[in-house]
């Protein structure tokens, strides 16, 4: 499948790994919008949070429970960070394969732009 992250997951495009397990992989983004940028995926393609059936419930919640190990690991856990999905056009989802963004390492401004 045409899909990047398919394709960092199965290793045919490079990515930074800083977590990996049977059901996900953690990467640094390429494009870094904040002192630490990390997206989470799921192995399996899923398109987006549109695409959530109930078989996916407990790869879902994996994702959150990993993601306090990975905020742990890479020194955000106590100042504080957000976790990020884009949906379809107008929630800026740029890549069709469901994504966490976990953003930290400096204060982030709320509401979005
Ligand atoms: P979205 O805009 O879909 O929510 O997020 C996609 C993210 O993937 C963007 O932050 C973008 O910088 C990142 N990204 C796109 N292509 C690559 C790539 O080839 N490698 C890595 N590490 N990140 C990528
Ligand atoms: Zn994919």
């Amino acid at each position: 499948m045409d899909c990047i992250f398919c394709k960092i997951v199965n290793g045919s495009i490079p990515s930074e790994k800083v977590y990996e397990d049977d059901l996900i992989l953690a990467f640094k983004d390429i494009n870094p919008a904040t002192p630490v940028h990390i997206v989470i995926v799921p192995k399996e393609h899923i398109a987006s949070v549109m695409e959530i059936k109930n078989e996916h419930k407990n790869l879902i919640g994996h994702i959150y429970i990993k993601a306090q190990k990975i905020a742990i690991e890479n020194g955000i856990s106590e100042t504080g960070f957000r976790i990020v999905n884009n949906c379809g056009q107008d929630g800026g989802q740029s890549v069709n394969h469901i994504h966490f963004h976990l953003l930290g390492g400096r204060s982030l401004q709320w509401p979005p732009g």
